[in-house]
């Protein structure tokens, strides 16, 4: 009956289905756990008519062409621009940290010496992560790094992973480098902007053709199951010879066998306020105060008017089996030698085919995990 069977209807579920069913005029299933498409990504109207991001805030930059060529099949765009505040002794500052931010937390004379040595190491309009930074041996510098690190990025990732910056892959701080110039924006990609109707509307037109058969509210272990012994794979005890594609956690496909793969949480908080606007900007990080790490405001991402405003708080939490989701994969050395074991073990079934954030435990953003499904798609059918 269905040439693909597809688990998980996130950017990495959807993008497959889509190009298998209009590119190569197959049938797939698409099997989901929750009762609406769109994964992680999926966006909605709260009781204010406001449209928040269930899952947290999500922003779409990309300096991929490709990508953003191809989402445009799917929906029009409103250019968006995302900027972050940071609340820094008693004081709201752009992050990333960038001249602008400079200025208004030291003394002019001060910022102008930090400003020239920044320009002479790195020269304008240049990244530096905070980490290497650090490693600076000019007293200035090192001043200026060290008061970065304490005052943005320890108890930040503190809260957000439950360790030290150098304890985590040193790509997650980088994410967030350190601006050499006044660009006050979170990217700086080429294309910036959020789809016109929603994210979920984005999904609705890339998941809509006869070949594509949903089923919503199902864990792939009702219908799916794996067959150890035989290295295959069976949809309603009937052996399934098409392909497979897992976009879910290959821990739990795996039923744990070499024990679970570390995520960290969050418990999202959503909260209406009884006025039009709650904060200056549409986040803002709380790297030192409170429990959440941040708040974001969602008329500010998706203007709209109402006498309420609807806020979002972020607690980072660790996740469990079963009680929570889990949004982010920790990347640390020894979580990715458990990885490679579920891959390893996960190749000898020759229909399997892992894809996205949590099916190869990447930090996948959303332009990285359409442009791997895109590539994938490829391989698969060349
Ligand atoms: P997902 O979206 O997680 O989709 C996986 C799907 O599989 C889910 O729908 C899940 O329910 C389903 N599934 C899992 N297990 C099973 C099962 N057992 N049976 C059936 N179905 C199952 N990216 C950006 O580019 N910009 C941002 O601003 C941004 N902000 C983010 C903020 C937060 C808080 C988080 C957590 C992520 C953010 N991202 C952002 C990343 C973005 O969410 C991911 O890149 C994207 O969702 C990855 O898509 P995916 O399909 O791999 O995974
Ligand atoms: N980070 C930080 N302070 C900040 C912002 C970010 O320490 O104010 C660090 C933190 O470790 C975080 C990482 O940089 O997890 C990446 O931040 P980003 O905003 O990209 O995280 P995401 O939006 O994916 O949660």
């Amino acid at each position: 009956m269905f040439d693909y069977i597809i688990v998980g209807a996130g950017f990495a579920g959807s993008v497959m289905a889509e190009r298998i069913a209009r590119k190569c005029d197959k049938k797939v299933l698409i099997i989901e756990r929750r009762n609406h498409i769109g994964g992680n990504c999926y966006d909605c109207k709260d009781e204010n008519g406001i449209l928040i991001h269930k899952y947290g805030p999500h922003l779409f930059h990309t300096s991929d062409k490709e990508v953003f060529s191809y989402l445009s099949d799917f929906t029009q765009w409103d250019e968006y621009h995302h900027k972050v505040l940071a609340f820094i002794d008693g004081k709201k500052v752009p992050i990333p940290f960038n001249f602008n931010t400079l200025y208004e937390l030291f003394p002019h004379s001060l910022a102008e010496r930090l400003e020239q040595k920044l320009l002479g190491r790195y020269g304008y309009n240049t990244k530096v992560p905070i980490l290497e930074l650090k490693q600076e041996d000019d007293e200035d510098l090192k001043f200026l790094a060290e008061f970065i690190y304490e005052k943005i990025f320890k108890n930040y990732t503190a809260k957000q992973w439950g360790m030290k910056p150098e304890e985590i892959d040193a790509a997650v701080t980088a994410r967030v480098p350190v601006y050499i110039g006044r660009d006050d924006r979170y990217f700086t990609d080429r294309y910036q902007a959020l789809p016109k109707s929603g994210y979920t509307k984005l999904f609705e037109n890339m998941l809509q053709h006869p070949n594509i058969k949903l089923m919503l509210n199902t864990d792939f272990k009702e219908v799916l199951h794996f067959d150890k012994e035989g290295k295959k794979i069976h949809l309603f005890n009937q052996e399934f010879r098409g392909k497979l594609i897992f976009t879910g956690m290959i821990d739990e496909l795996f039923d744990f066998e070499y024990g679970e793969l570390p995520y960290r949480s969050l418990d999202l908080k959503f909260e209406t306020k009884d006025v039009e606007q709650f904060q200056e900007a549409a986040t803002v990080n709380y790297p030192n105060d409170y429990d959440f790490t941040r708040i974001t405001e969602f008329k500010h991402i998706h203007p709209v008017k109402s006498k309420r405003t609807t806020i979002l708080k972020e607690y980072p939490q660790p996740y469990r089996v079963g009680q929570n989701t889990p949004y982010y994969p920790i990347f640390t050395e020894e979580n990715q030698k458990k990885y490679q074991k579920y891959f390893i073990y996960a190749k000898q079934f020759e229909n399997l085919v892992l894809l996205g954030r949590l099916a190869e435990y990447r930090y996948y953003d959303m332009d990285d995990i359409v442009k791997r499904a895109l590539e994938v798609f490829e391989e698969v059918f060349s």
